[in-house]
């Protein structure tokens, strides 16, 4: 059975910056749907023996498309928030550290570079979905967005690294329409020390 990720701050730790409702809603009610509905869905299907990477990026092998949209939509909504809400704290870090940091600079000149393209990637995507920072096979960053729930799993062998939820939800009560006011308070939050940590997983795959 998939768990939701436990949170290691308060609903209102990361305030001002996510309000509190906004947390506990999002966390208590979205995601906690999300991951109900994928238990519910991969219990039919018996891939409830399936890591969540492995069900996201072999979607094509669920036959019944009711069920397979049902593992795309919520399988994605589980694995996304789980990124999302473990990659943020209080205070944020402020920078990228370590190893990250260096190819950071390397493949995007700058940090504020790589913030600027997340955040076009963010403001753009138009209704609901994703913006992403992923790794390739090859170990090269790359940024992408998505729509709804959907990963760089579902289509890529790219591992998300970072996950900016643009999502109405995510941000209406506080931002309403300011989506990039939202990405930018988003980045005061971050927690690189956790995106290093994905990043060094990602280079053992
Ligand atoms: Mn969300």
């Amino acid at each position: 059975m998939f768990k939701q990720v436990e949170l290691e701050y308060a609903y209102n730790a990361l305030e001002p910056y996510i309000d509190a409702l906004t947390m506990e809603t999002h966390y208590e009610k979205h995601h906690k749907a999300y991951t109900n509905n994928l238990n519910g869905a991969v219990e039919k299907l018996n891939l409830d023996n399936k890591s969540i990477e492995e069900l996201l990026s072999t979607l094509d092998t669920i036959q019944d498309e009711a069920l397979r949209k049902a593992v795309r939509n919520n399988g994605g909504g589980f694995y996304n928030h789980n990124l999302y809400f473990k990659s943020m704290k209080p205070n944020g870090s402020k920078t990228p550290t370590g190893e990250l940091k260096d190819l950071i600079d390397e493949t995007f000149g700058s940090y504020d570079n790589l913030k600027d393209e997340l955040s076009k990637l963010g403001a753009n995507q138009f209704g609901s979905g994703w913006a992403w920072l992923s790794l390739t096979p090859d170990n090269k960053l790359v940024t992408s967005s998505t729509p709804n729930q959907d990963n760089p799993l579902m289509d890529s062998s790219n591992t998300p690294l970072l996950g900016i939820d643009v999502w109405e939800h995510a941000y209406y009560l506080k931002y309403k329409n300011l989506r990039g006011d939202y990405i930018n308070a988003f980045f005061e939050v971050v927690n690189w020390d956790e995106i290093l940590k994905n990043y060094k997983e990602a280079l053992k795959k």
